[in-house]
Protein backbone atom coordinates (compact mmCIF):
# COMPACT_ATOMS: atom_id res chain seq x y z
CA UNK A 1 0.00 0.00 0.00
CA UNK A 2 1.35 3.57 -0.82
CA UNK A 3 0.16 7.20 -0.37
CA UNK A 4 0.34 8.71 -3.16
CA UNK A 5 -0.06 12.46 -4.04
CA UNK A 6 -1.37 13.49 -7.69
CA UNK A 7 -1.24 17.45 -9.25
CA UNK A 8 -4.20 17.61 -10.61
CA UNK A 9 -5.01 20.41 -13.44
CA UNK A 10 -8.39 22.99 -14.56
CA UNK A 11 -8.67 24.84 -17.59
CA UNK A 12 -10.73 28.20 -17.24
CA UNK A 13 -12.32 26.17 -14.19
CA UNK A 14 -12.70 22.78 -15.99
CA UNK A 15 -10.53 19.80 -14.72
CA UNK A 16 -8.15 18.68 -17.35
CA UNK A 17 -8.93 14.76 -18.27
CA UNK A 18 -5.28 14.33 -17.86
CA UNK A 19 -5.88 14.75 -13.55
CA UNK A 20 -8.42 11.56 -13.99
CA UNK A 21 -6.48 9.85 -15.83
CA UNK A 22 -3.31 10.69 -13.10
CA UNK A 23 -5.63 9.42 -10.61
CA UNK A 24 -6.51 6.01 -12.06
CA UNK A 25 -2.71 5.56 -12.49
CA UNK A 26 -2.64 6.67 -8.59
CA UNK A 27 -4.87 3.69 -7.94
CA UNK A 28 -3.14 1.28 -9.22
CA UNK A 29 0.36 2.50 -7.91
CA UNK A 30 -1.74 3.07 -4.51
CA UNK A 31 -2.62 -0.33 -4.65
CA UNK A 32 -5.45 -0.02 -1.74
CA UNK A 33 -3.29 2.93 -0.06
CA UNK A 34 -4.47 6.61 0.48
CA UNK A 35 -4.96 9.15 -2.89
CA UNK A 36 -4.55 12.55 -2.17
CA UNK A 37 -5.47 14.95 -5.11
CA UNK A 38 -4.41 18.23 -4.79
CA UNK A 39 -6.34 21.30 -6.37
CA UNK A 40 -4.67 24.74 -6.76
CA UNK A 41 -6.90 27.76 -6.91
CA UNK A 42 -10.27 29.12 -5.32
CA UNK A 43 -12.51 28.00 -7.91
CA UNK A 44 -10.72 24.21 -7.09
CA UNK A 45 -14.52 23.03 -4.87
CA UNK A 46 -16.62 22.51 -7.68
CA UNK A 47 -14.93 19.92 -8.41
CA UNK A 48 -13.39 18.48 -5.80
CA UNK A 49 -15.97 15.71 -6.04
CA UNK A 50 -14.94 14.69 -9.32
CA UNK A 51 -11.99 13.74 -7.82
CA UNK A 52 -13.46 11.75 -4.96
CA UNK A 53 -15.59 9.72 -7.87
CA UNK A 54 -12.19 8.89 -9.75
CA UNK A 55 -10.35 7.71 -6.51
CA UNK A 56 -9.35 9.97 -4.38
CA UNK A 57 -9.47 10.20 -0.77
CA UNK A 58 -7.92 13.47 0.44
CA UNK A 59 -8.72 16.96 -1.81
CA UNK A 60 -6.07 19.10 -1.09
CA UNK A 61 -7.81 22.89 -2.15
CA UNK A 62 -4.94 25.45 -2.49
CA UNK A 63 -6.32 28.72 -2.22
CA UNK A 64 -3.82 31.46 -2.48
CA UNK A 65 -3.79 35.20 -4.80
CA UNK A 66 -0.54 34.42 -5.40
CA UNK A 67 -1.54 30.91 -7.09
CA UNK A 68 -3.98 32.36 -9.34
CA UNK A 69 -2.12 32.50 -12.12
CA UNK A 70 1.11 29.96 -13.14
CA UNK A 71 4.43 30.79 -12.36
CA UNK A 72 6.95 28.34 -11.36
CA UNK A 73 8.54 30.41 -8.26
CA UNK A 74 4.67 30.40 -6.77
CA UNK A 75 3.64 26.96 -7.41
CA UNK A 76 6.94 25.08 -6.97
CA UNK A 77 6.93 26.95 -3.63
CA UNK A 78 3.30 25.34 -2.77
CA UNK A 79 4.14 22.42 -3.91
CA UNK A 80 7.03 22.03 -1.67
CA UNK A 81 5.09 22.88 1.33
CA UNK A 82 2.12 20.37 0.44
CA UNK A 83 4.70 17.36 -0.24
CA UNK A 84 6.33 18.12 2.79
CA UNK A 85 3.35 17.57 5.03
CA UNK A 86 1.54 15.04 3.43
CA UNK A 87 5.50 13.27 3.03
CA UNK A 88 3.94 10.72 -0.17
CA UNK A 89 5.00 7.53 -1.24
CA UNK A 90 4.89 8.15 -4.44
CA UNK A 91 4.14 11.63 -6.55
CA UNK A 92 1.77 12.15 -10.15
CA UNK A 93 2.01 15.42 -12.14
CA UNK A 94 0.19 15.88 -15.73
CA UNK A 95 2.29 16.55 -18.28
CA UNK A 96 0.81 19.53 -19.84
CA UNK A 97 3.13 22.88 -20.03
CA UNK A 98 2.76 23.13 -15.97
CA UNK A 99 3.59 19.48 -15.49
CA UNK A 100 6.41 19.68 -17.78
CA UNK A 101 7.79 23.15 -16.03
CA UNK A 102 7.58 21.79 -12.61
CA UNK A 103 8.20 18.48 -11.68
CA UNK A 104 11.83 18.87 -12.88
CA UNK A 105 12.22 21.69 -10.06
CA UNK A 106 10.08 19.83 -7.40
CA UNK A 107 12.38 16.68 -8.30
CA UNK A 108 15.25 18.12 -7.94
CA UNK A 109 14.72 19.97 -4.76
CA UNK A 110 13.63 16.68 -3.32
CA UNK A 111 16.55 15.07 -4.41
CA UNK A 112 14.17 12.78 -6.48
CA UNK A 113 14.29 10.99 -9.95
CA UNK A 114 11.32 11.57 -12.88
CA UNK A 115 9.94 9.76 -15.26
CA UNK A 116 8.60 12.05 -17.89
CA UNK A 117 5.10 11.42 -20.23
CA UNK A 118 4.63 7.94 -19.01
CA UNK A 119 1.69 6.27 -21.04
CA UNK A 120 1.42 3.57 -18.72
CA UNK A 121 2.09 1.85 -15.31
CA UNK A 122 2.14 -1.18 -13.87
CA UNK A 123 3.05 -2.48 -10.13
CA UNK A 124 5.66 -6.07 -10.21
CA UNK A 125 6.80 -7.42 -7.18
CA UNK A 126 6.11 -3.85 -5.22
CA UNK A 127 8.20 -1.88 -7.90
CA UNK A 128 6.26 0.89 -9.60
CA UNK A 129 7.40 0.43 -13.58
CA UNK A 130 6.34 3.29 -15.76
CA UNK A 131 6.25 2.78 -19.63
CA UNK A 132 7.17 6.24 -21.89
CA UNK A 133 7.65 6.82 -25.51
CA UNK A 134 11.20 7.11 -26.82
CA UNK A 135 12.71 8.02 -29.98
CA UNK A 136 9.26 10.14 -30.87
CA UNK A 137 7.26 7.81 -30.29
CA UNK A 138 9.07 4.80 -32.52
CA UNK A 139 10.03 2.91 -29.03
CA UNK A 140 8.63 2.18 -25.38
CA UNK A 141 10.88 1.98 -22.40
CA UNK A 142 9.83 0.70 -18.90
CA UNK A 143 11.55 2.08 -15.96
CA UNK A 144 11.51 1.85 -12.31
CA UNK A 145 13.26 4.27 -9.68
CA UNK A 146 15.96 2.79 -7.64
CA UNK A 147 16.03 4.91 -4.72
CA UNK A 148 13.97 7.53 -3.71
CA UNK A 149 9.58 7.23 -3.95
CA UNK A 150 8.21 6.73 -8.11
CA UNK A 151 7.48 10.30 -9.52
CA UNK A 152 6.38 10.51 -12.69
CA UNK A 153 4.33 13.06 -15.23
CA UNK A 154 1.82 10.82 -17.28
CA UNK A 155 1.07 11.64 -20.90
CA UNK A 156 -2.68 13.02 -21.63
CA UNK A 157 -5.01 10.54 -23.10
CA UNK A 158 -3.56 7.55 -22.69
CA UNK A 159 -4.28 5.65 -19.61
CA UNK A 160 -8.12 4.77 -19.72
CA UNK A 161 -9.78 6.87 -16.99
CA UNK A 162 -11.29 4.44 -14.50
CA UNK A 163 -14.61 5.56 -11.64
CA UNK A 164 -13.58 4.57 -8.34
CA UNK A 165 -16.23 5.96 -5.93
CA UNK A 166 -14.70 7.42 -2.48
CA UNK A 167 -16.08 9.72 0.10
CA UNK A 168 -13.77 12.32 0.04
CA UNK A 169 -12.12 15.03 2.79
CA UNK A 170 -11.58 18.35 1.95
CA UNK A 171 -8.29 19.73 3.10
CA UNK A 172 -8.11 23.63 2.54
CA UNK A 173 -4.52 23.96 2.89
CA UNK A 174 -2.27 27.30 3.24
CA UNK A 175 1.14 27.84 1.86
CA UNK A 176 2.84 30.58 2.21
CA UNK A 177 4.34 32.31 -0.66
CA UNK A 178 7.24 34.50 -0.99
CA UNK A 179 10.47 35.98 -2.96
CA UNK A 180 8.53 35.57 -6.43
CA UNK A 181 11.12 36.33 -8.91
CA UNK A 182 8.73 36.31 -11.89
CA UNK A 183 5.50 38.43 -11.58
CA UNK A 184 2.74 37.81 -14.50
CA UNK A 185 1.49 41.71 -15.44
CA UNK A 186 -0.92 40.02 -17.69
CA UNK A 187 -2.22 37.22 -19.75
CA UNK A 188 -3.81 37.65 -23.31
CA UNK A 189 -5.30 34.39 -24.24
CA UNK A 190 -4.98 33.59 -28.09
CA UNK A 191 -8.81 33.38 -29.13
CA UNK A 192 -8.47 29.45 -29.65
CA UNK A 193 -11.74 28.37 -28.59
CA UNK A 194 -13.06 24.92 -28.86
CA UNK A 195 -11.80 21.12 -27.63
CA UNK A 196 -7.96 21.12 -26.17
CA UNK A 197 -6.05 19.82 -28.56
CA UNK A 198 -3.61 17.94 -26.55
CA UNK A 199 -6.52 16.30 -25.08
CA UNK A 200 -9.05 15.87 -27.62
CA UNK A 201 -10.28 12.92 -28.86
CA UNK A 202 -10.78 13.54 -32.36
CA UNK A 203 -8.20 15.77 -34.05
CA UNK A 204 -8.78 16.94 -38.02
CA UNK A 205 -5.21 18.37 -38.64
CA UNK A 206 -4.63 20.06 -41.96
CA UNK A 207 -1.16 20.76 -44.08
CA UNK A 208 0.31 22.64 -46.36
CA UNK A 209 -2.10 21.05 -48.68
CA UNK A 210 -4.66 23.10 -47.58
CA UNK A 211 -3.20 26.27 -49.00
CA UNK A 212 -4.32 28.78 -47.83
CA UNK A 213 -6.02 30.42 -44.09
CA UNK A 214 -9.29 29.68 -45.59
CA UNK A 215 -8.62 25.99 -46.84
CA UNK A 216 -9.10 25.33 -42.65
CA UNK A 217 -12.41 26.35 -42.65
CA UNK A 218 -13.79 23.22 -44.35
CA UNK A 219 -11.45 21.07 -41.33
CA UNK A 220 -12.86 23.41 -39.05
CA UNK A 221 -16.32 22.45 -39.81
CA UNK A 222 -15.58 18.68 -39.76
CA UNK A 223 -14.03 19.07 -36.22
CA UNK A 224 -16.89 20.87 -34.92
CA UNK A 225 -19.46 18.34 -36.36
CA UNK A 226 -17.15 15.74 -34.45
CA UNK A 227 -16.91 17.29 -31.41
CA UNK A 228 -13.05 17.28 -32.49
CA UNK A 229 -9.78 20.08 -32.48
CA UNK A 230 -8.43 21.49 -35.71
CA UNK A 231 -4.76 20.68 -35.49
CA UNK A 232 -2.08 21.44 -37.85
CA UNK A 233 1.67 20.70 -39.42
CA UNK A 234 4.78 22.59 -39.34
CA UNK A 235 4.19 23.33 -43.15
CA UNK A 236 1.07 24.81 -42.86
CA UNK A 237 2.28 27.07 -39.57
CA UNK A 238 5.23 28.23 -41.76
CA UNK A 239 3.34 29.20 -44.55
CA UNK A 240 1.19 31.04 -41.84
CA UNK A 241 -1.92 28.91 -42.65
CA UNK A 242 -2.77 28.78 -38.79
CA UNK A 243 -1.07 29.75 -35.49
CA UNK A 244 2.32 27.49 -34.20
CA UNK A 245 -0.13 26.62 -31.08
CA UNK A 246 -1.79 23.91 -34.10
CA UNK A 247 1.51 22.46 -34.86
CA UNK A 248 1.67 18.57 -34.57
CA UNK A 249 5.09 16.74 -34.54
CA UNK A 250 8.51 16.92 -33.03
CA UNK A 251 8.95 20.56 -32.58
CA UNK A 252 5.42 20.88 -31.88
CA UNK A 253 2.62 19.20 -29.72
CA UNK A 254 2.12 15.63 -29.43
CA UNK A 255 -1.40 13.98 -29.37
CA UNK A 256 -2.87 10.59 -29.33
CA UNK A 257 -6.73 10.75 -29.65
CA UNK A 258 -9.06 8.02 -31.01
CA UNK A 259 -9.16 9.29 -34.39
CA UNK A 260 -6.24 11.44 -35.98
CA UNK A 261 -7.66 13.10 -39.61
CA UNK A 262 -4.42 14.29 -41.62
CA UNK A 263 -6.01 16.44 -44.51
CA UNK A 264 -3.47 17.29 -47.16
CA UNK A 265 -0.25 16.26 -44.78
CA UNK A 266 2.78 14.49 -46.69
CA UNK A 267 3.22 12.28 -43.50
CA UNK A 268 7.23 13.91 -42.65
CA UNK A 269 8.91 12.06 -39.94
CA UNK A 270 9.07 14.84 -37.79
CA UNK A 271 5.02 15.37 -38.50
CA UNK A 272 4.45 11.09 -37.49
CA UNK A 273 6.70 11.67 -34.14
CA UNK A 274 3.61 14.19 -33.00
CA UNK A 275 0.94 11.97 -34.43
CA UNK A 276 2.02 8.39 -34.49
CA UNK A 277 0.39 7.28 -31.28
CA UNK A 278 -3.08 8.02 -32.62
CA UNK A 279 -5.74 4.93 -32.17
CA UNK A 280 -6.84 5.26 -36.01
CA UNK A 281 -5.24 7.30 -38.60
CA UNK A 282 -7.28 8.33 -41.35
CA UNK A 283 -5.02 10.11 -44.26
CA UNK A 284 -6.41 12.10 -47.26
CA UNK A 285 -4.12 13.37 -49.29
CA UNK A 286 -4.23 13.75 -53.48
CA UNK A 287 -0.75 11.91 -53.86
CA UNK A 288 -0.93 8.12 -53.81
CA UNK A 289 2.69 8.12 -52.97
CA UNK A 290 2.51 10.36 -49.75
CA UNK A 291 4.74 8.42 -47.06
CA UNK A 292 1.42 9.26 -44.35
CA UNK A 293 -0.72 6.63 -45.77
CA UNK A 294 2.09 3.89 -45.00
CA UNK A 295 1.07 4.60 -41.37
CA UNK A 296 -2.54 5.59 -42.03
CA UNK A 297 -5.38 2.94 -40.85
CA UNK A 298 -7.86 4.31 -43.94
CA UNK A 299 -6.20 6.24 -47.01
CA UNK A 300 -8.25 8.29 -49.14
CA UNK A 301 -6.48 9.54 -52.47
CA UNK A 302 -8.55 12.49 -53.41
CA UNK A 303 -8.48 16.32 -53.08
CA UNK A 304 -9.16 17.52 -49.28
CA UNK A 305 -11.45 20.02 -50.90
CA UNK A 306 -13.98 17.80 -52.05
CA UNK A 307 -13.30 14.81 -49.67
CA UNK A 308 -13.84 17.01 -46.21
CA UNK A 309 -17.32 18.54 -47.24
CA UNK A 310 -18.47 15.53 -48.13
CA UNK A 311 -17.25 13.46 -44.91
CA UNK A 312 -19.05 16.65 -42.91
CA UNK A 313 -22.09 16.46 -44.58
CA UNK A 314 -21.99 12.41 -43.53
CA UNK A 315 -20.94 12.86 -40.26
CA UNK A 316 -24.22 15.31 -40.04
CA UNK A 317 -26.30 12.43 -40.88
CA UNK A 318 -25.23 10.28 -38.44
CA UNK A 319 -25.00 12.91 -35.44
CA UNK A 320 -28.71 14.38 -36.42
CA UNK A 321 -30.43 10.74 -36.68
P1 LIG B 1 4.17 19.03 -47.55
O1 LIG B 1 5.28 18.09 -47.25
O2 LIG B 1 4.41 20.09 -48.56
O3 LIG B 1 2.92 18.16 -47.96
C1 LIG B 1 1.73 18.69 -48.45
C2 LIG B 1 0.88 17.51 -48.90
O4 LIG B 1 -0.38 17.98 -49.29
C3 LIG B 1 1.45 16.75 -50.08
O5 LIG B 1 1.58 15.37 -49.72
C4 LIG B 1 0.42 16.93 -51.19
O6 LIG B 1 0.27 15.78 -52.00
C5 LIG B 1 -0.83 17.21 -50.38
N1 LIG B 1 -1.84 18.00 -51.08
C6 LIG B 1 -1.67 19.16 -51.77
N2 LIG B 1 -2.86 19.63 -52.19
C7 LIG B 1 -3.79 18.75 -51.77
C8 LIG B 1 -5.21 18.69 -51.91
N3 LIG B 1 -5.92 19.64 -52.54
N4 LIG B 1 -5.85 17.61 -51.38
C9 LIG B 1 -5.17 16.62 -50.72
N5 LIG B 1 -3.83 16.66 -50.57
C10 LIG B 1 -3.15 17.69 -51.08
N6 LIG B 1 6.74 19.16 -39.27
C11 LIG B 1 5.64 18.97 -38.55
O7 LIG B 1 4.53 18.78 -39.07
N7 LIG B 1 5.72 19.04 -37.18
C12 LIG B 1 6.89 19.24 -36.52
O8 LIG B 1 6.89 19.30 -35.30
C13 LIG B 1 8.07 19.41 -37.30
N8 LIG B 1 9.27 19.60 -36.69
C14 LIG B 1 10.40 19.68 -37.48
C15 LIG B 1 11.65 19.76 -36.86
C16 LIG B 1 12.79 19.82 -37.63
C17 LIG B 1 14.12 19.90 -36.96
C18 LIG B 1 12.69 19.81 -39.04
C19 LIG B 1 13.94 19.85 -39.89
C20 LIG B 1 11.48 19.72 -39.66
C21 LIG B 1 10.30 19.67 -38.89
N9 LIG B 1 9.03 19.59 -39.49
C22 LIG B 1 7.94 19.39 -38.71
C23 LIG B 1 8.85 19.81 -40.94
C24 LIG B 1 8.68 18.51 -41.73
O9 LIG B 1 9.94 18.01 -42.09
C25 LIG B 1 7.86 18.78 -43.00
O10 LIG B 1 8.49 19.79 -43.76
C26 LIG B 1 6.43 19.21 -42.75
O11 LIG B 1 5.80 18.32 -41.86
C27 LIG B 1 5.67 19.21 -44.08
O12 LIG B 1 4.38 19.70 -43.87
P2 LIG B 1 3.20 19.23 -44.85
O13 LIG B 1 3.08 17.76 -44.82
O14 LIG B 1 2.02 20.06 -44.48
O15 LIG B 1 3.70 19.79 -46.25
Amino acid sequence: MRKVLVLTEAKAGNLRGVSLEALTAAKLIAEGGEIIAVAIGSDATHYANILGKHGANKVYIIGNEKLDVYTTDAYSQAMRQVIEHVDPEAILFPHTVIGKDLAPRIAARFGLGLVSDVVDVEVENNDVIFTRPIYSGKAFEKKKTVSGIPFATVRPNNIPVEEAFSTIEIVRFNVEINDIRTVVREVVRKAVGGVDLSEAKIVISGGRGVKSADGFKPLQELAEVLGGAVGASRGACDAEYCDYSLQIGQTGKVVTPDLYIACGISGAIQHLAGMSNSKIVVAINKDPEAPIFQIADYGIVGDLFEVVPLLTEEFKKLVNS
